[in-house]
């Protein structure tokens, strides 16, 4: 069959779905007031207006919506233009032409954060951009700020009338991570939120679900018929989902002293990849339903006795090390960090989902920093065969099946199986099939910043967390964290590895799982 034909015939039995081109587009939301709080910050310089410069770029945000960067120090329009074009010229993605169309809807906004007549000032400066744009004002407060004014931001929004939606406009607000300390804090600020936003105007990210493996998650399993029916303890014998990073605490010691791993990673991100892997096919691929069967799996993990804690949980701190051939310095050592800190910056714990898919079987979680590699993998490891009739006459051992998915930095799901190594003899070896989204997506997909403000304007809360959802989160955690905080054993328990290692030796075999 020569090629032409081939592809005519291709074309003829293509499915129905949207091409690739057709399909990485979309359309563009309506315009809207882009207001971000904290905008002098490192999030809005590194991540978020990169992200807002492309999805314009992209033809994903419509070029008459105005930024507005709103914060304490003092700077006028022309500044913070000065600012978000040196942003941009460090990200690479500085475009002459471009930039012009973009800095001409930039603006920049002084204000205390708990000055009533500030917030009155900015709803009248917005109302003054959205009469020129002559649409309904639809507007979007992301709070890229530190947590604990998050509060304070939402309850004077709340004031000044900015959270109140009309029929033709809506008001959003999007909460960066992290949200609360604890169960109760948790609640406290969510309380404080709801006093001048409902639930469908409040979204609460991770941009971890906006990285496009991690959706492919769930449609690999729910879209494909063959992996479903062995998704189970049936067939499963365990499962492993870590994150790992090579950098150490850099700049955010102040942070993460108090936050540690378990709250910067599991409470969200790890939590997260946890209830793609483990949920229940929701009817429809809707955003309530999805949240609905993730909150299930939460409610699902099984509590731990605190005497058995120790048996689950492996902590650890990084001590010098060398990393890409760099000598680097402990964690006790780094600018910030107190010299007898016991914050751990690993943690592999492992966890149990009581129900009947997953009963019995171990979900290995582990995030660290200062590790050997960036990784975000999750590893399937299926059961061994039932019986092996090649046991008397082959050599080798045989490895069980694997279905490796990466999330970052590569992108990709391979399966491992066995294959007959070729010659006389009968002897195994393991050979993978693997797919790589990456190549695909190449210049097409978005990036978690980019998918995560485009959601939110679309008004899609698919990829946000949902209260129950994060409350279901800290209620499990809340009593490992104080088990680890409140004991004066804690020191004894936190494992040091050497920075540029896999962690602590006490999980080094579930690490093996990972390769
Ligand atoms: P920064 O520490 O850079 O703070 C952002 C801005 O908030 C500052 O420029 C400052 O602006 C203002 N600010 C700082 N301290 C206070 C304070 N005590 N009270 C009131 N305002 C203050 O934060 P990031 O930009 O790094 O992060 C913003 C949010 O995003 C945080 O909640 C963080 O956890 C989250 N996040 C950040 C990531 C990152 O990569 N940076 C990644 C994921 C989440 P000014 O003084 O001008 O008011």
């Amino acid at each position: 069959m020569d090629s032409v034909s081939s592809s005519a015939l291709g074309r003829a039995f293509a499915p129905s779905a949207l091409t690739h081109g057709e399909c990485a587009r979309g359309g563009a939301p309506a315009p809207c007031s882009l207001v971000i709080f904290g905008a002098s910050g490192d999030l809005t310089a590194r991540k978020l207006f990169p992200a807002l410069f492309r999805l314009l770029r992209g033809g994903l945000l419509d070029p008459r919506s105005t930024v507005v960067g709103v914060a304490r120090s003092g700077m006028d329009d022309d500044m913070f233009r000065r600012r978000m074009k040196q942003a941009l010229q460090d990200a690479d993605i500085f475009e002459e032409d471009l930039w012009g169309q973009c800095a001409q809807n930039l603006h920049y906004h002084q204000l205390h954060y708990d000055s009533p007549k500030e917030y009155a000032a900015l709803a009248k400066r917005l109302g003054q951009w959205e009469a020129e744009r002559g649409d309904g004002g639809n507007r979007l407060f992301y709070l890229a700020t530190p947590p604990a004014v998050y509060g304070t931001i939402a309850e004077h929004l709340g004031r000044s009338g900015l959270a109140r939606e009309t029929e033709e406009a809506y008001a959003r607000l999007v909460v960066e991570k992290p949200f609360g300390h604890d169960l109760p804090s948790a609640r406290a600020l969510d309380a404080t939120l709801h006093e001048a936003f409902a639930e469908h105007q409040i979204f609460r990210i991770d941009h971890y679900l906006a990285k496009e493996t991690v959706q492919n998650i769930l449609l690999f399993r729910f879209g494909n018929a063959v992996f479903e029916p062995i998704w189970n303890r049936r067939y499963i014998a365990s499962i492993t989902c870590a994150s790992s990073e090579k950098i150490g605490v850099e700049h955010r010691a102040g942070y993460y002293e108090h936050a540690g791993v378990l709250r910067d990673m599991f409470q969200n991100h790890m939590m997260q990849i946890l209830s793609l892997v483990a949920i229940e096919p929701p009817a429809l691929f809707e955003a309530d339903r999805v949240r609905d069967e993730k909150v299930k799996v939460y409610r699902a993990l099984r509590p731990f006795a605190p005497e058995r804690l120790r048996e689950h949980l492996v902590l650890g701190q990084y001590a010098r090390g060398v990393v890409d051939g760099r000598e680097v310095p402990a964690y006790r050592e780094e600018r910030g960090v107190s010299g007898s800190s016991i914050t751990p910056t690993f943690a592999m714990l492992t966890a149990y989902v009581d129900n009947w898919r997953w009963q019995g079987v171990p979900f290995h979680i582990m995030s660290g920093k200062r590790l050997q590699e960036k990784l975000t993998r999750i590893v399937i490891t299926f059961r061994d065969v039932p019986h092996s009739m090649f046991r008397d006459v082959a050599q080798g051992d045989m490895a069980p099946n694997r279905l490796v998915v990466d999330v970052a930095p590569d992108n990709a799901i391979s399966l491992q199986f066995q294959a007959k190594v070729p010659g006389a003899q009968l002897c195994f070896r393991p050979v993978t099939m693997r797919y790589d989204f990456s190549a695909e997506a190449s210049g097409t997909g978005l990036d978690a910043y980019e998918k995560v403000v485009l959601d939110c304007m679309l008004g899609d809360q698919m990829l946000f967390w949902r209260q129950d959802g994060v409350e279901a989160c800290w209620g499990y955690l809340t009593p490992i964290l104080d088990l680890c905080e409140a004991c004066g054993d804690a020191e004894e328990h936190l494992h040091p590895y050497p920075a540029g290692s896999w962690g602590p030796q006490a999980s080094l075999k579930t690490v093996r799982t990972l390769f």
